[in-house]
């Protein structure tokens, strides 16, 4: 489990002089406005809450997502909440359901516990095929939607979402990851937790607000599931957040324009890479909304990962289902042109 741990955070780690563009980080750092109120916080750093701090930022999420305050708690990033449910619900008689390929931390937690992993292909239009999911399981104890999904960026529909949410056993959760629902200019899942005790929504500040350094993720779920959640160490931990993460993302949730804008600028930087590797015959996966994307190389993945950081560009990894496909994340425009270039470089038809 270890390794899989280490290998993973590979992706993070700089190499000297390489375009980073393989962890899905957001190429620039939080909104400057956003990181003045974190420098405020430094200055009180003292103090373990100031001034209100989380009230603040669930009142801030509150009017932005049109849920209530009291389902919204705060985490150090999503991946600790994400653990949790599945530590909370599944078990090794209640399995877990993901797509595959998918954000797969939730795998590693579930054979930790020792639960049944279904891992379920997406569909010809790479969403989660939530029927063919119900009926891999239909006694299990968490249901995993990562939508946009990690690694192919592409959005499962909000009624396919509620189906499962419908139709699933009533004492099971259904969590519905949305850490990059930001680059999405459509419907989002926050609200069906602000009326189900059943669904758990996970949001994180790592992505487009450019914190993943900082820390910061939220959970939107009943206050029932969230205590559940929270039993192994009484809320400690989301009750001391780091101050300056609190605060940063407090003052970057409702600045609509900024996100609308940072949205536009990525997501036309991966259209741009999209259509360069097209050009040359290269296969994409269709539909990202995110900032990723999947090429298929029709030929061993790593391979054409390693020739790419030979030529200073570091693309993110594969998936064992899919081992010729590659996700790349979408960095800045002067970062995508540098990965174009690349391409131009190594690749041979
Ligand atoms: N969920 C998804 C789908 C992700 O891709 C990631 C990170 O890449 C996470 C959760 C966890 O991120 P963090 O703990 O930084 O919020």
């Amino acid at each position: 489990l270890r390794v899989t741990g280490a290998v993973a955070q590979q992706a993070a780690k700089a190499v000297a002089g390489a375009v980073r563009i393989g962890a899905n980080e957001c190429w620039t750092g939080p909104f400057p406005v956003a990181a003045q109120a974190a420098f405020r916080l430094v200055q009180e750093g003292n103090r373990y809450e100031p001034d209100n701090e989380h009230q603040k930022l669930f009142d801030a999420v509150a009017a932005v997502e049109g849920i209530p305050a009291d389902r919204i708690v705060a985490w150090p990033g999503s991946s600790d909440p994400l653990s949790r449910v599945a530590v909370a619900y599944a078990s090794p008689t209640r399995g877990i359901v993901t797509a595959d390929p998918t954000y797969e931390a939730i795998w590693r937690t579930g054979a930790w516990i020792g639960a049944k992993v279904t891992k379920v292909p997406l569909t010809k239009d790479y969403a989660h095929d939530v029927k063919a999911m119900l009926a891999a399981d239909p006694n299990a104890g968490v249901y995993y939607i990562c939508s946009p999904n990690n690694p192919t960026g592409t959005v499962t529909p909000i009624a396919d979402i509620e189906w499962l949410a419908n139709n699933k056993p009533r004492d099971s959760i259904l969590v519905v990851d949305e850490a990059y629902i930001h680059w999405v200019d459509g419907p989002n899942a926050a609200k069906m937790a602000a009326t189900r005790d059943d669904v758990l929504i996970l949001r994180t500040f790592s992505k487009l607000f450019g914190m993943a350094g900082m820390r910061l993720g939220l959970t939107f779920a009943s206050p029932g599931l969230m205590d559940k959640m929270m039993r192994y160490d009484g809320g400690q931990v989301t009750a001391m957040l780091p101050m300056t993460a609190v605060a940063c993302g407090t003052a970057s949730v409702g600045e609509a324009g900024l996100i609308k804008a940072r949205r536009a600028e990525m997501n036309a930087a991966r259209e741009k890479s999209v259509s360069h590797l097209k050009a040359k015959g290269i296969k994409v996966i269709p539909g990202s909304q995110a900032n990723m994307f999947m090429v298929d190389w029709g030929r061993p993945a790593k391979d054409m990962q390693a020739a790419l950081l030979a030529a200073n560009v570091q693309i993110g990894r594969s998936w064992p289902i899919w081992p010729n496909v590659s996700r790349v994340s979408v960095g800045s425009i002067a970062e995508m042109e540098a990965f174009n270039a690349a391409i131009d470089k190594v690749w041979k038809a």
